[in-house]
Protein backbone atom coordinates (compact mmCIF):
# COMPACT_ATOMS: atom_id res chain seq x y z
CA UNK A 1 0.00 0.00 0.00
CA UNK A 2 0.71 3.59 -0.65
CA UNK A 3 0.39 6.49 1.36
CA UNK A 4 0.57 10.19 0.92
CA UNK A 5 1.22 12.77 3.19
CA UNK A 6 0.93 16.03 2.08
CA UNK A 7 2.78 18.47 4.44
CA UNK A 8 5.77 18.22 6.82
CA UNK A 9 4.80 19.84 10.20
CA UNK A 10 3.64 18.33 13.43
CA UNK A 11 0.65 16.75 11.91
CA UNK A 12 2.04 15.28 8.91
CA UNK A 13 5.18 14.17 10.80
CA UNK A 14 3.06 12.63 13.65
CA UNK A 15 0.81 10.65 11.02
CA UNK A 16 4.12 9.65 9.34
CA UNK A 17 5.81 8.48 12.48
CA UNK A 18 3.17 6.18 13.56
CA UNK A 19 2.36 4.98 10.04
CA UNK A 20 6.27 4.08 10.81
CA UNK A 21 5.27 2.29 14.14
CA UNK A 22 2.84 0.37 12.95
CA UNK A 23 2.53 -0.60 9.49
CA UNK A 24 4.82 -3.26 7.57
CA UNK A 25 7.82 -3.50 5.50
CA UNK A 26 5.05 -3.73 2.19
CA UNK A 27 3.98 -0.20 3.30
CA UNK A 28 5.01 3.03 1.27
CA UNK A 29 5.02 6.34 2.65
CA UNK A 30 5.66 9.52 0.87
CA UNK A 31 5.72 12.71 3.08
CA UNK A 32 5.51 15.72 0.80
CA UNK A 33 7.03 18.92 1.87
CA UNK A 34 7.53 22.47 0.11
CA UNK A 35 10.64 23.51 1.98
CA UNK A 36 13.81 22.15 2.22
CA UNK A 37 13.30 20.76 5.66
CA UNK A 38 10.29 19.65 8.22
CA UNK A 39 8.30 20.52 10.55
CA UNK A 40 9.88 24.75 10.00
CA UNK A 41 6.78 25.93 12.23
CA UNK A 42 7.32 23.57 14.91
CA UNK A 43 10.67 24.93 14.89
CA UNK A 44 9.71 28.55 15.71
CA UNK A 45 6.89 27.76 18.10
CA UNK A 46 7.17 28.62 21.65
CA UNK A 47 9.90 31.35 20.62
CA UNK A 48 12.26 28.37 19.18
CA UNK A 49 11.55 26.56 22.33
CA UNK A 50 8.39 24.61 21.04
CA UNK A 51 5.79 24.32 23.41
CA UNK A 52 5.21 20.42 22.80
CA UNK A 53 1.56 20.28 24.83
CA UNK A 54 0.17 21.16 28.25
CA UNK A 55 0.67 19.75 31.73
CA UNK A 56 -3.38 19.83 32.09
CA UNK A 57 -4.84 16.54 32.78
CA UNK A 58 -8.00 17.06 33.32
CA UNK A 59 -9.51 16.47 29.78
CA UNK A 60 -12.61 19.11 30.32
CA UNK A 61 -10.32 21.72 31.27
CA UNK A 62 -8.21 20.56 28.10
CA UNK A 63 -11.74 21.09 25.78
CA UNK A 64 -12.27 24.21 27.25
CA UNK A 65 -8.54 25.62 25.84
CA UNK A 66 -10.28 25.07 21.95
CA UNK A 67 -12.62 28.01 21.06
CA UNK A 68 -13.82 25.71 18.29
CA UNK A 69 -13.97 22.37 17.57
CA UNK A 70 -13.50 21.23 20.61
CA UNK A 71 -16.30 18.05 20.28
CA UNK A 72 -14.67 16.96 17.10
CA UNK A 73 -11.42 16.57 18.50
CA UNK A 74 -12.43 14.85 21.85
CA UNK A 75 -12.02 11.21 20.50
CA UNK A 76 -8.39 12.18 18.57
CA UNK A 77 -7.61 14.08 22.12
CA UNK A 78 -8.62 10.93 24.35
CA UNK A 79 -6.54 8.32 22.27
CA UNK A 80 -3.64 10.69 22.60
CA UNK A 81 -3.62 13.04 25.81
CA UNK A 82 -1.03 15.68 26.36
CA UNK A 83 0.24 13.12 28.83
CA UNK A 84 0.42 10.27 25.90
CA UNK A 85 2.15 13.38 24.14
CA UNK A 86 4.59 13.69 26.47
CA UNK A 87 5.43 10.46 27.71
CA UNK A 88 5.82 9.67 23.46
CA UNK A 89 8.46 12.34 23.01
CA UNK A 90 9.93 11.29 26.28
CA UNK A 91 10.40 7.60 25.09
CA UNK A 92 11.66 8.96 21.78
CA UNK A 93 14.53 10.29 23.19
CA UNK A 94 13.23 14.04 24.29
CA UNK A 95 13.18 14.26 28.01
CA UNK A 96 10.38 17.58 28.82
CA UNK A 97 9.61 19.54 30.99
CA UNK A 98 6.57 21.01 32.73
CA UNK A 99 6.49 25.03 33.54
CA UNK A 100 4.67 26.63 36.23
CA UNK A 101 1.95 27.96 33.82
CA UNK A 102 1.70 24.32 32.65
CA UNK A 103 3.31 24.61 29.03
CA UNK A 104 5.00 21.80 28.33
CA UNK A 105 8.93 22.03 26.75
CA UNK A 106 11.97 20.27 25.32
CA UNK A 107 14.27 20.05 28.64
CA UNK A 108 17.34 21.54 26.27
CA UNK A 109 14.70 24.43 25.36
CA UNK A 110 15.30 23.84 21.49
CA UNK A 111 12.15 22.68 19.32
CA UNK A 112 14.91 20.86 16.61
CA UNK A 113 14.95 17.73 19.47
CA UNK A 114 11.35 17.61 18.65
CA UNK A 115 11.62 17.31 14.90
CA UNK A 116 14.50 14.82 14.99
CA UNK A 117 12.71 12.66 17.38
CA UNK A 118 10.22 12.35 14.93
CA UNK A 119 12.58 12.72 11.28
CA UNK A 120 14.15 9.43 13.44
CA UNK A 121 11.16 7.42 13.31
CA UNK A 122 11.57 7.84 9.18
CA UNK A 123 14.99 6.14 9.03
CA UNK A 124 15.66 3.74 11.29
CA UNK A 125 14.84 1.41 9.29
CA UNK A 126 14.30 3.91 5.97
CA UNK A 127 10.64 3.98 5.66
CA UNK A 128 9.67 7.23 4.36
CA UNK A 129 10.39 8.16 1.15
CA UNK A 130 10.94 12.24 2.28
CA UNK A 131 10.08 14.68 -0.68
CA UNK A 132 11.58 18.21 0.73
CA UNK A 133 11.41 21.01 -1.87
CA UNK A 134 7.90 19.46 -3.48
CA UNK A 135 5.23 21.67 -3.78
CA UNK A 136 1.80 19.84 -4.50
CA UNK A 137 -0.29 21.65 -6.97
CA UNK A 138 -3.62 19.84 -7.16
CA UNK A 139 -4.80 16.29 -6.10
CA UNK A 140 -7.22 14.09 -8.72
CA UNK A 141 -9.39 11.04 -7.35
CA UNK A 142 -9.47 8.38 -9.96
CA UNK A 143 -11.32 5.29 -9.38
CA UNK A 144 -9.63 3.70 -6.18
CA UNK A 145 -6.65 5.69 -5.76
CA UNK A 146 -4.98 9.64 -5.62
CA UNK A 147 -2.84 10.99 -8.02
CA UNK A 148 -0.89 13.86 -6.64
CA UNK A 149 0.57 16.41 -9.18
CA UNK A 150 3.90 19.14 -9.03
CA UNK A 151 4.59 21.85 -10.99
CA UNK A 152 8.43 20.65 -11.61
CA UNK A 153 7.98 16.82 -10.28
CA UNK A 154 6.56 13.66 -11.55
CA UNK A 155 3.06 13.00 -9.84
CA UNK A 156 2.61 10.01 -7.17
CA UNK A 157 -0.11 7.86 -7.22
CA UNK A 158 -1.13 6.58 -3.76
CA UNK A 159 -3.53 4.69 -2.48
CA UNK A 160 -4.43 6.58 0.90
CA UNK A 161 -3.67 10.16 1.30
CA UNK A 162 -3.39 12.09 4.60
CA UNK A 163 -3.63 16.12 3.79
CA UNK A 164 -1.81 17.94 6.54
CA UNK A 165 -1.07 21.01 4.79
CA UNK A 166 -1.87 23.30 7.88
CA UNK A 167 -3.97 26.70 8.07
CA UNK A 168 -2.39 30.11 6.34
CA UNK A 169 -0.79 31.90 9.69
CA UNK A 170 3.02 32.81 9.08
CA UNK A 171 2.57 32.20 5.85
CA UNK A 172 6.77 32.03 4.71
CA UNK A 173 6.54 28.90 6.87
CA UNK A 174 4.84 27.36 3.45
CA UNK A 175 1.26 26.71 5.23
CA UNK A 176 -0.22 29.61 2.37
CA UNK A 177 -3.52 27.43 2.62
CA UNK A 178 -3.12 25.12 -0.46
CA UNK A 179 -4.49 22.47 1.50
CA UNK A 180 -8.12 24.45 1.23
CA UNK A 181 -7.96 23.97 -2.37
CA UNK A 182 -7.08 20.57 -2.53
CA UNK A 183 -10.18 20.23 -0.15
CA UNK A 184 -12.22 21.72 -1.75
CA UNK A 185 -11.34 19.69 -5.07
CA UNK A 186 -12.02 16.77 -3.64
CA UNK A 187 -15.93 17.38 -2.48
CA UNK A 188 -15.09 19.11 0.92
CA UNK A 189 -16.40 22.55 1.77
CA UNK A 190 -14.20 24.41 3.83
CA UNK A 191 -15.24 27.17 6.51
CA UNK A 192 -14.61 30.85 6.34
CA UNK A 193 -11.40 31.61 7.58
CA UNK A 194 -9.67 33.96 10.01
CA UNK A 195 -6.80 34.80 12.13
CA UNK A 196 -6.36 33.92 15.59
CA UNK A 197 -4.22 34.41 18.28
CA UNK A 198 -3.39 37.74 17.12
CA UNK A 199 -1.80 41.29 18.38
CA UNK A 200 -4.22 44.15 18.03
CA UNK A 201 -3.08 47.86 16.18
CA UNK A 202 -4.52 50.71 17.77
CA UNK A 203 -3.88 53.90 16.57
CA UNK A 204 -4.35 55.55 19.75
CA UNK A 205 -1.44 57.77 20.50
CA UNK A 206 -1.25 56.80 23.89
CA UNK A 207 -1.19 53.34 23.00
CA UNK A 208 1.72 53.44 21.51
CA UNK A 209 3.99 55.58 24.44
CA UNK A 210 3.52 52.72 26.46
CA UNK A 211 5.27 50.35 24.28
CA UNK A 212 7.13 48.05 26.47
CA UNK A 213 4.82 48.36 29.60
CA UNK A 214 3.76 44.57 30.60
CA UNK A 215 1.21 43.95 32.98
CA UNK A 216 1.18 40.39 34.89
CA UNK A 217 -2.97 40.02 35.22
CA UNK A 218 -5.48 42.21 32.76
CA UNK A 219 -8.99 41.38 32.15
CA UNK A 220 -10.07 41.80 28.62
CA UNK A 221 -13.64 42.74 27.22
CA UNK A 222 -15.21 44.83 24.71
CA UNK A 223 -18.52 46.82 24.31
CA UNK A 224 -19.46 45.10 20.56
CA UNK A 225 -22.74 43.80 21.16
CA UNK A 226 -22.69 40.49 19.66
CA UNK A 227 -23.55 37.78 21.51
CA UNK A 228 -19.90 36.10 20.64
CA UNK A 229 -18.34 39.27 21.74
CA UNK A 230 -20.10 40.14 25.24
CA UNK A 231 -19.48 36.87 26.11
CA UNK A 232 -15.49 37.58 25.67
CA UNK A 233 -13.38 38.01 28.28
CA UNK A 234 -10.23 36.91 29.19
CA UNK A 235 -7.95 37.82 32.41
CA UNK A 236 -4.37 37.08 31.84
CA UNK A 237 -0.86 39.20 31.04
CA UNK A 238 -0.87 41.77 28.38
CA UNK A 239 1.91 43.85 26.81
CA UNK A 240 1.84 47.81 25.11
CA UNK A 241 3.60 47.61 21.80
CA UNK A 242 4.31 50.05 19.65
CA UNK A 243 1.92 48.75 17.38
CA UNK A 244 -0.87 48.15 19.78
CA UNK A 245 -1.46 45.55 22.40
CA UNK A 246 -0.24 41.93 22.49
CA UNK A 247 0.16 39.26 25.27
CA UNK A 248 -1.70 36.06 26.40
CA UNK A 249 -4.61 37.69 27.31
CA UNK A 250 -4.79 39.25 23.86
CA UNK A 251 -4.10 36.15 22.11
CA UNK A 252 -7.07 34.22 24.28
CA UNK A 253 -9.07 37.32 23.46
CA UNK A 254 -8.39 37.29 20.02
CA UNK A 255 -9.65 33.72 19.59
CA UNK A 256 -13.13 34.64 21.16
CA UNK A 257 -13.95 37.04 18.97
CA UNK A 258 -12.03 35.90 15.53
CA UNK A 259 -14.73 36.49 13.19
CA UNK A 260 -15.54 40.06 14.19
CA UNK A 261 -14.32 42.81 11.99
CA UNK A 262 -11.74 44.93 13.09
CA UNK A 263 -10.87 47.76 10.85
CA UNK A 264 -10.59 51.35 11.09
CA UNK A 265 -14.28 51.20 9.61
CA UNK A 266 -15.47 49.06 12.13
CA UNK A 267 -13.02 49.46 15.46
CA UNK A 268 -13.00 47.56 18.55
CA UNK A 269 -13.40 49.24 21.59
CA UNK A 270 -11.32 46.83 24.13
CA UNK A 271 -11.08 47.63 27.46
CA UNK A 272 -8.46 46.76 29.90
CA UNK A 273 -9.43 46.25 33.41
CA UNK A 274 -6.22 46.17 35.91
CA UNK A 275 -8.16 45.02 38.76
CA UNK A 276 -9.91 42.30 37.88
CA UNK A 277 -10.91 41.12 41.54
CA UNK A 278 -11.97 43.53 42.37
CA UNK A 279 -15.90 45.32 41.28
CA UNK A 280 -15.95 48.95 41.13
CA UNK A 281 -16.74 49.77 44.77
CA UNK A 282 -13.91 48.12 45.94
CA UNK A 283 -11.80 50.13 43.70
CA UNK A 284 -13.22 53.26 44.38
CA UNK A 285 -12.72 52.65 48.18
CA UNK A 286 -9.02 51.86 47.23
CA UNK A 287 -8.85 54.90 45.23
CA UNK A 288 -10.25 57.26 48.26
CA UNK A 289 -8.47 55.58 50.86
CA UNK A 290 -4.95 56.25 49.16
CA UNK A 291 -5.91 59.46 48.44
CA UNK A 292 -7.38 60.10 51.69
CA UNK A 293 -3.92 58.75 53.25
CA UNK A 294 -1.77 60.66 50.46
CA UNK A 295 -3.86 64.02 50.31
CA UNK A 296 -0.57 66.31 49.95
CA UNK A 297 0.84 64.06 46.89
CA UNK A 298 -0.23 64.81 43.37
CA UNK A 299 -3.18 62.34 41.86
CA UNK A 300 -0.67 60.98 39.73
CA UNK A 301 2.18 60.05 42.02
CA UNK A 302 -0.65 58.03 44.16
CA UNK A 303 -2.41 56.46 41.17
CA UNK A 304 1.38 55.31 40.79
CA UNK A 305 1.30 53.73 43.51
CA UNK A 306 -1.10 50.69 42.01
CA UNK A 307 0.32 50.91 38.29
CA UNK A 308 3.44 52.49 36.42
CA UNK A 309 3.77 56.04 36.50
CA UNK A 310 3.00 56.06 32.56
CA UNK A 311 -0.16 54.39 32.40
CA UNK A 312 -1.27 56.19 35.87
CA UNK A 313 -0.21 59.61 33.82
CA UNK A 314 -2.63 58.24 30.67
CA UNK A 315 -5.64 57.68 33.16
CA UNK A 316 -5.44 60.83 34.58
CA UNK A 317 -5.42 62.30 31.02
CA UNK A 318 -8.70 59.81 30.17
CA UNK A 319 -10.35 60.26 33.50
CA UNK A 320 -9.60 64.38 32.33
CA UNK A 321 -8.08 65.18 35.67
CA UNK A 322 -4.59 67.19 35.97
CA UNK A 323 -1.84 64.83 36.96
CA UNK A 324 -1.20 67.79 39.05
CA UNK A 325 -4.16 67.59 41.22
CA UNK A 326 -3.29 66.98 44.76
CA UNK A 327 -4.83 63.56 45.66
CA UNK A 328 -6.62 65.80 48.76
CA UNK A 329 -8.46 67.71 46.86
CA UNK A 330 -10.18 64.85 44.55
CA UNK A 331 -13.79 65.50 44.87
CA UNK A 332 -15.71 62.03 45.00
CA UNK A 333 -17.20 62.11 41.28
CA UNK A 334 -13.56 62.50 40.18
CA UNK A 335 -12.08 59.59 42.12
CA UNK A 336 -15.49 57.54 40.63
CA UNK A 337 -13.96 58.34 37.41
CA UNK A 338 -10.07 57.55 38.30
CA UNK A 339 -11.60 53.87 39.26
CA UNK A 340 -13.87 53.69 36.44
CA UNK A 341 -11.18 54.23 34.25
CA UNK A 342 -8.85 51.86 36.19
CA UNK A 343 -11.44 49.26 35.56
CA UNK A 344 -11.84 50.29 32.00
CA UNK A 345 -9.44 51.76 29.79
CA UNK A 346 -10.50 52.22 26.28
CA UNK A 347 -7.77 50.94 23.99
CA UNK A 348 -9.62 51.32 20.23
CA UNK A 349 -8.67 48.75 18.09
CA UNK A 350 -8.56 49.44 14.36
CA UNK A 351 -6.73 45.52 12.81
CA UNK A 352 -5.40 42.73 13.84
CA UNK A 353 -1.26 42.68 13.65
CA UNK A 354 -0.72 41.98 10.36
CA UNK A 355 0.65 38.23 9.42
CA UNK A 356 1.33 37.85 13.20
CA UNK A 357 -1.44 35.20 13.95
CA UNK A 358 -0.26 32.22 15.14
CA UNK A 359 -3.27 29.97 13.73
CA UNK A 360 -6.14 30.19 11.46
CA UNK A 361 -10.00 29.56 12.95
CA UNK A 362 -11.59 28.17 10.22
CA UNK A 363 -10.60 25.10 7.62
CA UNK A 364 -12.42 22.25 6.36
CA UNK A 365 -16.05 21.38 7.87
CA UNK A 366 -16.03 19.24 10.79
CA UNK A 367 -19.36 17.70 9.94
CA UNK A 368 -17.51 16.20 6.29
CA UNK A 369 -15.15 14.11 8.78
CA UNK A 370 -15.01 11.29 10.85
CA UNK A 371 -13.83 12.56 14.12
CA UNK A 372 -13.27 8.93 15.29
CA UNK A 373 -10.81 8.05 12.14
CA UNK A 374 -10.14 11.57 10.82
CA UNK A 375 -11.35 9.98 7.50
CA UNK A 376 -12.91 11.73 4.95
CA UNK A 377 -16.74 11.27 4.73
CA UNK A 378 -17.08 12.29 1.07
CA UNK A 379 -13.61 10.83 0.10
CA UNK A 380 -13.10 7.39 0.95
CA UNK A 381 -8.97 7.25 1.18
CA UNK A 382 -8.82 10.83 2.21
CA UNK A 383 -7.71 11.49 5.47
CA UNK A 384 -7.09 14.94 7.04
CA UNK A 385 -4.85 16.12 10.57
CA UNK A 386 -4.16 19.26 12.38
CA UNK A 387 -4.84 23.04 11.49
CA UNK A 388 -6.12 22.62 8.07
CA UNK A 389 -8.80 21.48 10.27
CA UNK A 390 -12.00 23.92 11.49
CA UNK A 391 -10.29 23.69 14.99
CA UNK A 392 -7.88 26.02 16.85
CA UNK A 393 -6.96 26.30 20.45
CA UNK A 394 -5.45 29.12 22.63
CA UNK A 395 -1.90 29.64 23.32
CA UNK A 396 -0.38 27.09 25.91
CA UNK A 397 0.80 24.24 23.68
CA UNK A 398 -2.89 23.25 22.49
CA UNK A 399 -2.98 23.64 18.95
CA UNK A 400 0.46 21.66 18.93
CA UNK A 401 -1.48 18.66 20.78
CA UNK A 402 -4.56 18.63 18.66
CA UNK A 403 -1.93 18.64 15.27
CA UNK A 404 -0.40 15.49 17.31
CA UNK A 405 -3.54 13.79 18.34
CA UNK A 406 -5.25 14.16 15.09
CA UNK A 407 -2.19 12.98 12.60
CA UNK A 408 -1.83 10.07 15.05
CA UNK A 409 -5.34 9.12 14.48
CA UNK A 410 -4.98 9.83 10.74
CA UNK A 411 -1.96 8.13 10.69
CA UNK A 412 -3.37 4.78 12.68
CA UNK A 413 -6.42 5.04 10.49
CA UNK A 414 -5.23 5.34 7.16
CA UNK A 415 -3.34 2.45 7.87
CA UNK A 416 -6.73 -0.31 8.98
CA UNK A 417 -8.84 1.14 6.72
C1 LIG B 1 5.03 31.78 15.58
C2 LIG B 1 4.18 30.62 16.01
C3 LIG B 1 4.37 30.06 17.25
C4 LIG B 1 3.57 28.99 17.66
N1 LIG B 1 3.80 28.45 18.88
C5 LIG B 1 3.06 27.39 19.26
C6 LIG B 1 3.34 26.73 20.49
O1 LIG B 1 4.29 27.07 21.16
N2 LIG B 1 2.53 25.70 20.86
C7 LIG B 1 1.48 25.29 20.08
O2 LIG B 1 0.76 24.36 20.47
N3 LIG B 1 1.23 25.87 18.89
C8 LIG B 1 2.00 26.89 18.46
N4 LIG B 1 1.76 27.45 17.25
C9 LIG B 1 0.72 26.85 16.38
C10 LIG B 1 1.23 25.52 15.83
O3 LIG B 1 2.60 25.66 15.46
C11 LIG B 1 0.42 25.06 14.62
O4 LIG B 1 -0.94 25.03 14.97
C12 LIG B 1 0.85 23.68 14.16
O5 LIG B 1 2.22 23.70 13.83
C13 LIG B 1 0.05 23.25 12.95
O6 LIG B 1 0.59 22.05 12.48
P1 LIG B 1 0.16 21.46 11.06
O7 LIG B 1 0.97 20.25 10.85
O8 LIG B 1 -1.31 21.34 10.97
O9 LIG B 1 0.56 22.59 10.02
P2 LIG B 1 1.96 23.25 9.71
O10 LIG B 1 2.88 23.11 10.85
O11 LIG B 1 1.63 24.61 9.24
O12 LIG B 1 2.56 22.36 8.55
C14 LIG B 1 2.03 22.36 7.26
C15 LIG B 1 3.14 21.99 6.31
O13 LIG B 1 2.58 21.76 5.01
C16 LIG B 1 3.47 22.28 4.04
N5 LIG B 1 2.69 22.55 2.82
C17 LIG B 1 1.66 23.42 2.68
N6 LIG B 1 1.20 23.39 1.42
C18 LIG B 1 1.95 22.48 0.76
C19 LIG B 1 1.96 22.02 -0.59
N7 LIG B 1 1.11 22.48 -1.50
N8 LIG B 1 2.87 21.08 -0.93
C20 LIG B 1 3.77 20.60 -0.03
N9 LIG B 1 3.82 21.02 1.24
C21 LIG B 1 2.92 21.95 1.64
C22 LIG B 1 4.02 23.53 4.68
O14 LIG B 1 5.23 23.93 4.11
C23 LIG B 1 4.16 23.11 6.15
O15 LIG B 1 5.43 22.63 6.44
C24 LIG B 1 2.54 28.50 16.80
C25 LIG B 1 2.37 29.06 15.55
C26 LIG B 1 3.17 30.11 15.15
C27 LIG B 1 2.98 30.69 13.77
Amino acid sequence: MKIGIIGGGAAGLMAAATICENASAATEIFLIERNLELGKKVLISGGGRCNVTTGIRDMRALFEKYPRGAKFLSSALYQFTPEDVYAWFESNGVPLKIEDDLRVFPVSDNGHDVVYALEKKFTEPARVKILLGHTATSIRRTEKKFVIDFKTQPKIIVDKLIITTGGQAYRHTGSTGDGYTFAESLGHTVTPCAASLSSFISRDAWVKSLAGVSFDRVSVSTDRSTPIARAARITGPLMFTHHGITGPAIFAFSAHIAYEPVTPATPLNIFLNFFPDKNLEEVTHMVHDACALNGKRTIVNVIATFIPKSVAEIICTLAEISAEKRAGDMNKKEILRVSETLRALCVCAIGRGAGDEFVTAGGVALNEVNPSTMESCVTPGLFFAGEILDVDGFTGGFNLQASWATGRLAGKAALSS
